[in-house]
């Protein structure tokens, strides 16, 4: 890997080196280094292409410089061309990750669309999961997180095609839709969570530890209620038909879920700050994240997990326009 270096040579015209070791095609006009049209990087590209333009009508000018730093950080490390053949030795089924890529796109994953889900019977493109009636034969990487059979990349080095059809096969292993897998009474989001009212009030000079725990669960409390609120007042899924009721109320698979299993989605990729999710999760304040909870919960619609995965991958190659012109 070499360092990333751009230069602008006239007025509109930037180059700019790939960081691939052995690329023999080193330095580069700028446009080769351009994020893909993908739901990763289509902000990333679309800032980019901004900055492209506002160059194109300065030269020798002190803003250069600041619009070329800019650049450094959105521009891809490597040119398309190392992209493209990484991609497509990705692809090839003679590779080990390309053997485990077919296996998912080609074998598996028709197959469990086929045989739906076993709680509600859907089977739309994309939103199909295998759930393990028993988590403790689920597979698991090195470091212990369960490896679910769609992440192919990882596969490759857990014994490849072979080990994906094992995984399938074992007796415990039911094909789920994402909703009802949220659902199911083995997810984590169905547990009943510590209320922290019920841990011990303490001063932080005398336990800072317990302190801290209590004032954060209860902050992260207080950002899932407010947003679980607003959930519950839109009610349902803007694509189809599920429902929300509040947690621990009764539900119909297939019909009705409790708030996590739904999620406030962007209206455009173009759009985007952090997730709504992220913002709950992390460790700011109830009152310091409000703000910021409204403008994305403001920026999106309410769709169910089903639903939001088939508009992610529907969205993959297609951003769709920015509402803030962004
Ligand atoms: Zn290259
Ligand atoms: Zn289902
Ligand atoms: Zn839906």
């Amino acid at each position: 890997m070499t360092a990333p270096t751009i230069q602008l040579v006239a007025p509109g015209e930037c180059v700019a080196n790939c960081t691939q070791a052995n690329c023999p095609r080193g330095t580069q006009p700028i446009v080769e280094f351009l994020p893909a049209v993908s739901n990763v990087t289509h902000k990333k590209r679309a800032a980019m292409l901004k900055i492209l333009a506002k160059l194109g009508e300065l030269f020798d000018d002190p803003d250069c410089a600041a619009l070329l730093e800019e650049l450094g950080v959105v521009r891809t490390k490597t040119c398309e061309t190392c992209r493209l053949i990484l991609k497509k030795s990705q692809a090839n089924p003679n590779t080990k990750i390309g053997a485990c890529k077919r296996k998912w796109f080609d074998d598996l994953k028709p197959q469990l669309e086929e045989m739906g889900c076993v709680e509600c019977g859907w089977n739309g493109i994309d939103a199909m999961t295998l759930e393990h009636t028993d988590p403790s034969k689920k597979k698991r990487d090195k470091k212990g997180d369960p490896v679910s059979l769609g992440d192919y990349i990882k596969w490759s080095s857990l014994g490849g095609p072979e080990a994906m059809q094992a995984e399938f096969d074992m007796e415990s292993v039911v094909p789920m839709c994402l909703n009802c897998q949220l659902m199911a009474p083995t997810h984590n989001a169905m547990k009943l969570k510590i209320d922290p009212d019920t841990l011990p009030t303490v001063r932080w000079c005398d336990d800072p530890a317990a302190y801290n725990k209590k004032r954060s669960l209860t902050e992260r409390r207080k950002k899932q209620d407010y947003v679980d609120g607003k959930k519950l007042e839109v009610g349902a899924c803007a694509e189809c038909w599920m429902k929300m009721v509040p947690f621990g109320s009764e539900y119909r698979p297939g019909h009705s879920g409790y708030p996590h299993a739904f999620q406030f989605a962007h209206r455009s990729e173009l759009d985007k700050g952090r997730g709504v999710a992220k913002v709950v999760n992390d460790r700011r304040s109830y009152d310091t994240s409000k703000a910021e909870l409204d403008k994305e919960m403001g920026r999106s619609r309410l769709l169910c997990m089903n639903c939001g995965k088939v508009e992610t991958d529907e969205r993959k190659n297609a951003p769709g326009p920015s509402e803030e012109e962004n």
